[in-house]
C-alpha cells in the first residue's frame, strides 16, 4: 500500500527540473547555515579619485566561505538569496560589517554597500541602515548605498521617498550597472542620485569602439549636468583609463587599479596612489 502512494507522488517526478530545484533548495539549506555560523565576509575593491589619482571609497563585494566549495561569488548565491527572502538577513549583515570595517579607515574615504531590490523595499530597511550607522559610530556621510535601476520595477513613488529619507540621513546613493536597464534616463528624471556607475559593458570598448565611447561621453556629460559624480565600473588597461580621463570621469574601479581584496589588505591599498599601482 504504502510502495503504491510513493509510486504515486513519483508519477510527478521531472527529473531535469528536479534536480535544478533540489540544487537550489540546498543552496538555500546552505544558506541559513551560512548565516548563522558566520560563513560570510566582505571584500573590498578601492575607488580611485581621479583628481587625486586618491583611493576615495572602497565598494564592499559580499563574498561567501564555503566550507566544501571555497570562496562562491555574488553570481553563485544573490539570486537564490533574493528568491527565498535570505537577502534580507545576509544584507543586514553586510550594512553592520561594512559600517564597522569603515569606521577605522582614514576619514576620507567612504564605503559603498550594495543593496538588492527586495532589501531595499523592505519595511525595516531604514531603521537597518540607522541601526549599523549607530553601532559602528560611521557618520552617515561615509556610506554609500548603491541601487539598480531594477528597484523601481515596482512602485517607483515609494522608491524615490525612500532614497529622500535616506539622502536625509546623509548617505549618499549611487545607481548601479547604468545603462543595462530599460528606462534609465526617466530614473535620472525622479530622483537627484549623488553618482552613477557606468555599467562595465560600456567601459570594456571605450577605448576601441567609437558607439561606445559615444555613450560614455554622452553618460559623463549628462551625469554632468544633473550634477552627478560619476565613476567608471571594470577599467582593467590604460587605453580605458586615458580615454575615460579625457571624458571628464571623476572617478574609476577596477582591475588596472586592484581587484577587491580582503578586509586586512584595505590598509595596505588606502595608502597607494595610481602612480604606484598603474
Ligand atoms: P557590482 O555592484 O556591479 O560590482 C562590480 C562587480 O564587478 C564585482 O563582482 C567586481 O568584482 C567586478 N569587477 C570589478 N572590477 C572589474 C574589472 O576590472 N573587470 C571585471 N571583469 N570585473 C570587475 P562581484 O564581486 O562578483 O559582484 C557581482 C555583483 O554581485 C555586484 O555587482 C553586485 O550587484 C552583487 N553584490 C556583491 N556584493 C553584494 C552585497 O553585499 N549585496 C547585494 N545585494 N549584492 C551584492
Ligand atoms: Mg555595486
Ligand atoms: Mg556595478
Ligand atoms: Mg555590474
Amino acid at each position: 500500500r504504502a510502495k503504491q502512494d510513493g509510486r504515486g507522488v513519483f508519477r510527478f517526478f521531472e527529473p531535469e527540473l528536479d534536480a535544478a530545484a533540489r540544487r537550489r533548495r540546498q543552496v538555500e539549506l546552505d544558506l541559513r547555515d551560512a548565516i548563522r555560523l558566520g560563513h560570510f565576509e566582505l571584500h573590498y575593491q578601492p575607488v580611485l579619485d581621479l583628481k587625486n589619482n586618491r583611493v576615495g571609497a572602497l565598494e564592499a563585494l559580499l563574498r561567501w566561505r564555503h566550507p566544501e566549495r571555497g570562496l562562491v561569488l555574488p553570481s553563485d548565491f544573490i539570486g537564490i538569496a533574493e528568491d527565498s527572502g535570505l537577502i534580507i538577513a545576509i544584507g543586514e549583515w553586510v550594512l553592520h560589517e561594512a559600517c564597522r570595517e569603515a569606521r577605522r579607515w582614514p576619514a576620507h574615504v567612504r564605503v559603498a554597500v550594495n543593496v538588492s531590490p527586495l532589501q531595499f523595499r523592505n519595511s525595516g530597511f531604514p531603521a537597518i541602515v540607522m541601526q549599523a550607522l549607530a553601532a559602528s559610530g560611521l557618520p552617515p556621510e561615509r556610506l554609500e548605498i548603491e541601487i539598480t535601476e531594477s528597484v523601481f520595477l515596482e512602485g517607483e513613488e515609494a522608491v524615490v521617498a525612500l532614497l529622500h529619507r535616506l539622502r536625509s540621513m546623509g548617505i549618499r546613493i549611487a545607481l548601479d550597472d547604468f545603462g543595462t536597464g530599460y528606462s534609465s534616463l526617466s530614473y535620472l528624471r525622479g530622483f537627484p542620485f549623488d553618482k552613477i556607475k557606468i555599467d562595465r559593458s560600456f567601459v570594456t570598448d571605450v577605448a576601441r569602439d567609437a558607439g561606445s565611447a559615444a555613450i560614455v561621453r554622452a553618460i559623463v556629460h549628462l551625469a554632468k549636468a544633473l550634477g552627478m559624480d560619476i565613476t567608471a565600473e571594470g577599467v582593467e588597461d590604460a587605453a580605458q583609463l586615458s580615454r575615460l580621463r579625457g571624458e571628464g570621469c571623476d572617478n574609476i574601479q577596477g582591475y588596472l587599479f586592484s581587484r577587491p581584496v580582503s578586509s586586512s589588505e584595505v590598509d595596505a591599498l588606502i595608502g597607494t596612489r595610481m602612480e604606484d599601482a598603474a
